[in-house]
Parts: C-alpha cells; sequence; structure tokens
C-alpha cells in the first residue's frame, strides 16, 4: 500500500474505455466511430485516450481547436481526425500540413482555409456545418446555398463531408430532433444539387444510443465512451474515470468537538475522523461541503464540516482506518460508491463538467489496462 500512496489521482481505466467504444461501434454498425477527445479527452487524457479507442475500432478522432488536433499528430496519431472550431487566426496551414480535416461554418472561414490549402500547396479537407437548430456554430440554412456552392467552385478543398450537432438528443422523443434531421436531409439535398457527394454526420453519444436512423456514415461519440451514460435508459457502459486518494491521518474526536472552518459540524458521538488529504485545490468542490460521501474501508462514510483547499476529514465512527488506506471519491460506483454522475445532480450540473474538470497539476494520473 505504501508503495502507491498517491495524495491524490485519477485514475483512468483504458479497459472499460475499450468496452464502451466496442459497445457504441456495435451500436453504429454501418457508421465509423470518431473517438471525440476534445478538452484533453473530457480530462482523461488525449493521447492515451486516442489510442486506447483506435484499438477498440474507432476510425476517426475529433478535437475542438487545432493546437488539440496538432498535439494529437505529435504524438504520433496518424487515424483521420477532424478539428472543428477555433478562432480566425487559427494556423490553418499547420493543420492541412498535418492531414488534420478542417470545418467551414461560413464562406468567410472557406476563403481562410482555402487560402491556407494554397500557401501549402495541397487541398484541404473540409466539412461544412449546417446550423439545423442548436444556433451556436454552422452555417445558417439561409446561408448555405451560398457556402455549398462556393465550396463546389473552390479547388483548393475537398468538401468530404456535411455535418450538424445537435440540441437535445439527450431527451429522447424531443420534437427537436426531428426538426433537425429534416433541416438536415434538406441542406444535404442542396449539397447534392450542388454537385458534391459529401458524407453526412450529426450523431453524438446520446444519438447513437437512441436514433439508429442519425448514425449516418460517422457517428462522433464523447460522453458514453468515457462510460457515462447520457440518456434515460440503463445502458452496459463502464465508467472510465475513478478519484482516488488515501488515509492521510486518524484522530479521536471527543463528542461536542467541531469540524473545520466555520465550525459548521459537531461531533455527536465520540467519533473517528480520518483525514483526506485532497479539497478544492484537487477537485473537491467546496459547495459538496455537508452533503458528499467517500468510500472508505467498504462503505460509504460521510465528510465531516467543510472541503478545504488541500484536506478533507471523513467520519468514520466507531470504525478506525488505517492510515494509507484507499479513498474513493468517485468511480464506477460498484456496491453503491459515489459516482460522478451523484457529484453532478447535487451541483446542479452534468457528469461532463465534473470529469472534464478533473485535470489538475496536484492531481496525477494513473492509466490502467493498456501503456500509460
Ligand atoms: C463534444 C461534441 C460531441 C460529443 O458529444 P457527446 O455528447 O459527448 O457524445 C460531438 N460533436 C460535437 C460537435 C461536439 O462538440
Amino acid at each position: 500500500m505504501t508503495a502507491s500512496f498517491p495524495r491524490a489521482e485519477v485514475v483512468i481505466d483504458l479497459e472499460a474505455l475499450r468496452h464502451n467504444v466496442t459497445l457504441l461501434a456495435e451500436r453504429a454498425p454501418g457508421a465509423d466511430l470518431m473517438a471525440v477527445v476534445k478538452a484533453d479527452a473530457y480530462g482523461h487524457g488525449a493521447l492515451p485516450v486516442a489510442r486506447a479507442a483506435i484499438e477498440a475500432g474507432a476510425t476517426w478522432l475529433g478535437t475542438c481547436s487545432l493546437s488539440e488536433a496538432l498535439d494529437l499528430r505529435h504524438g504520433g496519431v496518424t487515424t483521420r481526425l477532424l478539428s472543428w472550431l477555433d478562432v480566425p487566426t487559427a494556423d490553418f496551414a499547420a493543420g492541412i500540413e498535418a492531414d488534420v480535416d478542417l470545418a467551414a461554418s461560413s464562406v468567410d472561414e472557406l476563403r481562410r482555409i482555402a487560402d491556407a490549402a494554397g500557401q501549402v500547396g495541397k487541398q484541404a479537407r473540409v466539412h461544412l456545418k449546417i446550423d439545423t437548430g442548436l444556433s451556436r456554430n454552422g452555417c445558417p440554412p439561409a446561408e448555405w446555398p451560398a457556402l455549398v456552392e462556393a465550396a463546389a467552385a473552390e479547388p483548393r478543398v475537398d468538401v468530404v463531408a456535411i455535418w450538424s450537432h445537435l440540441a437535445c438528443a439527450d431527451e429522447p422523443g424531443h420534437p427537436s430532433v426531428d426538426a433537425q434531421a429534416k433541416r438536415f436531409s434538406e441542406a444535404y439535398d442542396i449539397a447534392r444539387a450542388a454537385g458534391l457527394e459529401p458524407m453526412r454526420h450529426i450523431a453524438n453519444s446520446a444519438a447513437v444510443l437512441t436514433r439508429p436512423d442519425l448514425h449516418f456514415d460517422l457517428v462522433r461519440t464523447g460522453i458514453a465512451m468515457y462510460g457515462l451514460n447520457p440518456v434515460p435508459q440503463q445502458e452496459n457502459l463502464r465508467p472510465v474515470m475513478s478519484f482516488r486518494s488515501t488515509v492521510a491521518l486518524t484522530k479521536r474526536l471527543p463528542a461536542g468537538e467541531s469540524v473545520s472552518y466555520g465550525h459548521t459540524w459537531t461531533a455527536e458521538r465520540d467519533t473517528t475522523l480520518a483525514l483526506v488529504p485532497v479539497g478544492y485545490g484537487d477537485g473537491v468542490p467546496r459547495s459538496l461541503s455537508g452533503r458528499m460521501d467517500v468510500w472508505l474501508g467498504g462503505r460509504r462514510r460521510p465528510v465531516a464540516g467543510r472541503v478545504c483547499m488541500d484536506q478533507l476529514m471523513v467520519d468514520c465512527g466507531a470504525d478506525a482506518p488505517a492510515v494509507g488506506e484507499e479513498v474513493v471519491l468517485f468511480g464506477a460506483g460498484e456496491a453503491g460508491a459515489p459516482t460522478a454522475r451523484e457529484w453532478a445532480d447535487k451541483l446542479g450540473t452534468i457528469d461532463y463538467e465534473i470529469v472534464t474538470s478533473m485535470y489538475r497539476p496536484r492531481v496525477r494520473r494513473r492509466y490502467l489496462g493498456g501503456p500509460a
């Protein structure tokens, strides 16, 4: 136990990741699978996740920024790679040089990409994005015919795909999904009429699990690959990330003594406290003070008093955990242990945000089930 005595660590189970990728690929048998690894793979580490996803059958990778895409290329990843959202000053030429597919939402963006392709002396592979109703990036339907015509007439770009993103796929039956699908189909007809023969992609994780009619040529899976289920129905996904620490100190506390800043918690009986050396400096939200449990010694135990920057105290009652014993802050939830979803529900957010915020300099990352 002492040999691996982490102060705080995020453990990434690549075997679970591969299981999830396999499950998702089986659910979309006619489509290629893009592993979405933006934001450092939702906090799981872009390179190891990309490699494991490819081993399990992913044939595409997706990133938000060009710099994320280039980092993957510099890490030796040669898989097809789409980077979809950047600023006008981004180095598109470097992306084209490194075989990164780029997205365009406007004629203006298309021109910048084409100019970069001209500089490099190589066609740019472009995915034209239609805004079908999320109203974020993507080309509005009114401007779509002009974008499609400009792209069809531009020899410096190769239009690989048209694509879009769904607003409410995590609420199966939401009428916006069909409305977006209809606009997507209209956009496709316009592209075909302009002489293009693009692939189509619109499905995120939730649509992979609930809308086989929207799988088309390629699906873009993020959250479900990390084992977190975005839809109400039960799915056999395995959470990939767990957040762990160890007991650093234990002490007996007499009844009537109070614990941590503000003395918000007072022992009603003599008890044993376990000090766990993680706090909001390590990703434990202070706003979970007084309403979180940890998994320690085979059961859930409540955190006593405020979560501090560097430490929290666990009320262990009559039990006396050993110094060095493992503490799970959140994980796969076996036997009722806390999960990222439980944190998200308590905090009024989604589990995407919990795992993505776990990249902290003080928290060590450890990989299971594959090369680190
Ligand atoms: C993040 C993202 C995805 C993945 O969504 P999940 O809900 O995590 O599966 C797919 N497409 C785009 C454009 C995204 O930004």
